[in-house]
C-alpha cells in the first residue's frame, strides 16, 4: 500500500500543469505522497508531515487557528491498481510523483511504476524530491526525471538533516537530474554556489525559484533573482500555480 496525502477525504491525485522548474507549464498528473523527513518552516504541504505531537515549528503556527495535522486523518492508503485506475481518468502521460518526500516510500512505489510502464510505456515519470534519499536502482530504471530541491538554511532545517552528501552526489551524476533551489534573500546565493561547486553541478541544470506562497511575495524577489540567473547562467523558475490559483491545494 502507498501512503498518499488526503484532500477533501480523497487521495490527492490531480491533473494540472507543472507549476515549477524544468517542465513549467507542462500538463501533468500529480500524485502527492504523504510523509516527509524534513520540516521546512515555509513548506506549503505541511499536511504531509507536521503531525500532532511533533515539535516542528512552521511559519503558519502564528496564524490564528492553525493546528498541526492528525496523521491518521491525513493519509489515504491506496493499492497500485487503485492509483493506476485513477491515472486512467486523465489523458496525460507526464506523471509527477511529489510529496512530502516521495522517495521515503520508494520501495513501495516500485511495483506501481512497473505496472505503469506495462500499461503505458509512454508515461514520463518525474519526482519532486528534497535530495536526501539515494534512488534504488529498480526505481531509477523506471524513472525519467528528478527535480531535486536541496534545502538551504532558509528552510530552518538542520544542516545534517537537509544535506545528504551520498544522495547529492548520486543526483549530481545522474543525467536525469535538475536542481531547484528555493531562494529567499541574496544571502542564500553563497549556499547555492557552495553546493554547486562541491558536487560539480552544471549551472545549466540549476533553477532558482523565489520562496513565497502569494503573488506579492514572489514579485518582491523576481527581479533580483532574474538578474542573478543572467549573471551565472542559472535558469529562473517561477511558481506559476500561485499566479493562477493562489495557494489552493489539488489544482
Ligand atoms: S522537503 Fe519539501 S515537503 Fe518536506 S518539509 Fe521541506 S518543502 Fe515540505
Amino acid at each position: 500500500m502507498i501512503k498518499l496525502a488526503k484532500l477533501n477525504n480523497r487521495p490527492e491525485i490531480f491533473h494540472s500543469i507543472q507549476g515549477e522548474g524544468k517542465n513549467l507549464g507542462k500538463p501533468s498528473v500529480f500524485i502527492r505522497l504523504s510523509l516527509c523527513n524534513l520540516y521546512c518552516k515555509w513548506c506549503d504541504t505541511d499536511y504531509t508531515w507536521n503531525w500532532v505531537g511533533t515539535n516542528y515549528v512552521h511559519n503558519n503556527s502564528v496564524r490564528p487557528g492553525y493546528q498541526k495535522f492528525d496523521k491518521d486523518e491525513m493519509i489515504a492508503l491506496l493499492t497500485d491498481e487503485e492509483i493506476l485506475d485513477t491515472l486512467s481518468d486523465f489523458n496525460c502521460d507526464n506523471i509527477v510523483i511529489t510529496g512530502g518526500e516521495p522517495l521515503i516510500q520508494q520501495k513501495s512505489i516500485i511495483p506501481m511504476l512497473t505496472l505503469m510502464h506495462e500499461r503505458n510505456p509512454d508515461f514520463h515519470i518525474e519526482y519532486e524530491t528534497n535530495g536526501t534519499f539515494v534512488p534504488m536502482s529498480e526505481l531509477d530504471a523506471l524513472s525519467h526525471q528528478y527535480n531535486v530541491s536541496i534545502k538551504l538554511s532558509n528552510s530552518g532545517v538542520a544542516y545534517e538533516d537537509r544535506i545528504c552528501p551520498e544522495a547529492i552526489s548520486y543526483f549530481a551524476n545522474s543525467p536525469k537530474s535538475n536542481f531547484k533551489f528555493v531562494v529567499d534573500t541574496e544571502s542564500d546565493l553563497q549556499e547555492v554556489q557552495d553546493i554547486i561547486d562541491q558536487y560539480h553541478i552544471s549551472n545549466k541544470v540549476v533553477y532558482l525559484m523565489p520562496q513565497g506562497s502569494s503573488i506579492d511575495s514572489l514579485r518582491q524577489k523576481q527581479q533580483w533573482i532574474v538578474e542573478v540567473c543572467k549573471q551565472y547562467n542559472y535558469n529562473y523558475s517561477d511558481r506559476l500555480h500561485i499566479y493562477i490559483w493562489g495557494d489552493k491545494r489539488g489544482v
